[in-house]
């Protein structure tokens, strides 16, 4: 962790690797661990409004539109947005948005997917309630490694009672390859998430539980070219914990 503790990704960055295509994070298809996970999230529970942090173009948010759940995410790019939505297939509507000055929000025409462009920390329960349930892919994983706490205390904050929180993280050697996706381990999901370092003690709920619910070999061809020759992919269930 500390290899990386001071690694910084500029939203300027992020958005030269959409014009330049160096998008290899996005996949094509359903994400394994979500597929594999959806039902410990839903929870038998219908139309659950779900929260995509850093969502790019991500094929899972059409994948639970069409199951009839309602997705809100996030992203800075408006190019990704514009291609999720094309990609997809799906007629959209661009408003603006009072509460963020700059934001935009791009919602389908069915009114089940809004993104909002805009830098994840602007967002708040304020702009859009909160959420039964969060995929959180490539988002827990792609901040800096010096947000996590504001991460943590923001994604808390969206969170109704009744929120399950899947989070996909990646364990391999930080000094090897330097980010991102960040080395993010199971003692700093709980740093972050859990309330046990008094930082986020003031947040109501007090924190989440955490369940590590798979451990896979997340290794591909691609993590050859970071210098890797293993990575670990961890998913988590947070939940609220009792009040
Ligand atoms: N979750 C997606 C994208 C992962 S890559 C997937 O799994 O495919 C991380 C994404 O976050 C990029 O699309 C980047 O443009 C966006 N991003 C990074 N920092 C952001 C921020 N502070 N606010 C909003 N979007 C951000």
């Amino acid at each position: 962790m500390s290899a990386q503790a001071n690694r910084v990704m500029a939203l300027s960055e992020w958005e030269n690797r959409w014009q330049e295509g160096r998008t290899g994070f996005h996949r094509p298809q359903v994400h394994n661990l979500l597929e594999n996970n959806l039902d410990k999230v839903v929870c038998g529970r219908k139309e659950v409004r779900f929260f995509f942090p850093l969502c790019g173009k991500a094929v899972d948010m059409k994948w639970l539109a069409d199951m009839g759940h309602t997705v809100v995410g996030v992203e800075i790019s408006e190019k990704g947005i514009k291609q999720f939505f094309a990609e997809q297939n799906l007629a959209y509507n661009e408003e603006s948005v009072s509460a963020i000055p700059g934001a935009k929000l791009f919602k389908s025409a069915d009114g089940k997917i809004s993104i909002y462009q805009c830098d994840l920390y602007k967002f708040s329960s304020a702009v859009a309630g909160k959420f039964g349930g969060i995929w959180d892919r490539g988002a827990l994983v792609a901040i800096n490694p010096c947000d996590r706490q504001k991460y943590a205390t923001l994604l808390i904050s969206l969170m109704n009672n009744d929120c399950r929180y899947l989070v996909d993280t990646m364990e391999y050697n930080p000094e090897l390859y330097k980010g991102p996706p960040f080395f993010v381990s199971e003692e700093d999901v709980k740093n972050a998430f859990a309330n046990n370092d008094g930082s986020i003690s003031r947040i109501p709920g007090g924190g989440c539980d955490i369940e590590l619910l798979q451990s896979v070999d997340g290794f591909e061809e691609r993590h050859k070219s970071w210098g890797l020759d293993s990575l670990t992919e961890k998913v988590y269930l947070l939940t609220p914990k009792a009040q």
